[in-house]
């Protein structure tokens, strides 16, 4: 039977065959990298899908970066969606991120005129490649990783009653037109005597750092800046390293005075620091406020004309528990048992950095309170003790 099989009748078989294994195993051929950023789906859409998807397109237009965070042992960084990196689907460079850049010569010679052109490749400055640049700047700005994903729309609002609720929301449409106008003065388009620092201000946990870092992230992303996040005490300490190495400290802050965009974590917190750290302190806010560059400042230390409210104060005079901070050893009356650390209750944003420095962010700061915005970390810590002691 089977030598009376003809050639074409085994192959039509053998293409059967095949065409069974695809269909069976169709999943797993057209399966291409898992889509990490949420833009797309986990297959690339058929050629059927496709055409339906650009007419979507038409009508909702996501114009988000294709950037997640990747997550591995001890390391946190932006990084491009390998499924909806647009590098993968340039019709220009075809996937190398290369320009090519023709230069046509032309020669004048006695038997006329000769063109000559060259190709120039210029690496990496396709527009597809836009994307990897932005996150190269994310990368560099060390956003610390549980900051990573703010962004104006990341905040919460269950923990917040109506007026809470208000206040937060001018609070984030002031940073949001602060982040316009910045990046209009960093393109020439302002008034010179626009505010260019930015303070905000108030209690631990409501909201400052959040803002800071989405407006940092827009500014990186939108209008493709340079950005970096510093934590107050984390800089004195690298100020103090450089200090007992006889170092002059520059290596630091030279790119802490050169970036776009600096926020400055935490200002004012921690209490160790020598006069030479202040005066490099110093330094740095002078170098911006002369440069006119973007500085954000989050403090728990108020300006002048705020205040705590007195039931917010955790005085502890009536209860000693510890004097370990006092220096006295006793618990003084003024600060009960206040921590060092906590000294912003009692102490203005003016005496803890001195007269120079406050005057300087005083004149060229805008401020965002967050006074009576309540800690959601607290918040949320309150009500599963709460469920806990039912
Ligand atoms: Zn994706
Ligand atoms: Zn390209």
């Amino acid at each position: 039977m089977s030598s009376s099989r003809s050639f074409e009748e085994i192959f039509s078989s053998l293409q059967n065959l095949i065409e069974l294994r695809e269909s069976e195993e169709g999943a797993s051929v057209t399966l291409m990298p898992k889509c990490l950023c949420g833009k797309s789906d986990y297959f690339m859409p058929q050629a059927k899908d496709l055409e339906e998807e650009l007419d979507e397109s038409h009508e909702e237009q996501d114009d988000s970066e294709p950037i997640y965070i990747e997550r591995s042992a001890n390391k946190f960084r932006f990084a491009v969606c390998p499924a909806c990196n647009p590098r993968l689907q340039c019709r220009l460079c075809e996937g190398t991120g290369h320009r090519v850049l023709k230069e046509v010569h032309v020669f004048e010679t006695d038997d006329g005129e000769f063109e000559h052109s060259i190709e120039n490749i210029s690496p990496n400055t396709c527009a597809c490649t836009h994307t990897e640049r932005i996150v190269e700047l994310l990368n560099q700005a060390e956003i610390p990783c549980k900051y990573m994903e703010a962004d104006f729309q990341s905040f919460r609002f269950e923990h917040l009653n109506d007026f809470q609720r208000k206040k937060m929301n001018e609070n984030i449409h002031k940073m949001e037109s602060f982040c316009d106008s910045s990046a209009a003065i960093i393109k020439g388009g302002k008034a010179s005597n626009h505010k260019y620092f930015m303070t905000l201000t108030g209690p631990v946990g409501s909201g400052k750092t959040l803002l800071a870092t989405a407006s940092l992230k827009n500014l990186i992303m939108n209008h493709n800046l340079t950005g970096r996040f510093v934590e107050f005490q984390f800089l004195l300490n690298q100020l103090k390293a450089e200090y007992e190495q006889k170092r002059s400290g520059f290596s630091i802050l030279k790119h802490l005075i050169e970036v776009d965009i600096l926020i400055i974590d935490e200002f004012g917190k921690g209490r160790n620091e020598n006069e030479w750290q202040l005066e490099k302190l110093d330094d740095l806010i002078n170098s911006r406020y002369n440069a006119k560059k973007i500085t954000i400042i989050t403090t728990n230390y108020l300006p002048q004309n705020f205040k705590y409210d007195e039931k917010e104060i955790p005085l502890t005079t009536h209860k000693p528990k510890s004097n370990y901070w006092s220096p006295s050893g006793k618990p003084d009356a003024l600060t009960g048992n206040i921590p060092v650390n906590e000294s912003f209750w009692t102490q203005t944003m003016l005496e803890r950095v001195g007269a120079r420095m406050y005057e300087r962010i005083l004149e060229v700061s805008e401020f965002i309170d967050f006074l009576n915005i309540p800690s959601y970390r607290k918040l949320m810590g309150k009500n599963f003790l709460d469920l806990y002691n039912k």
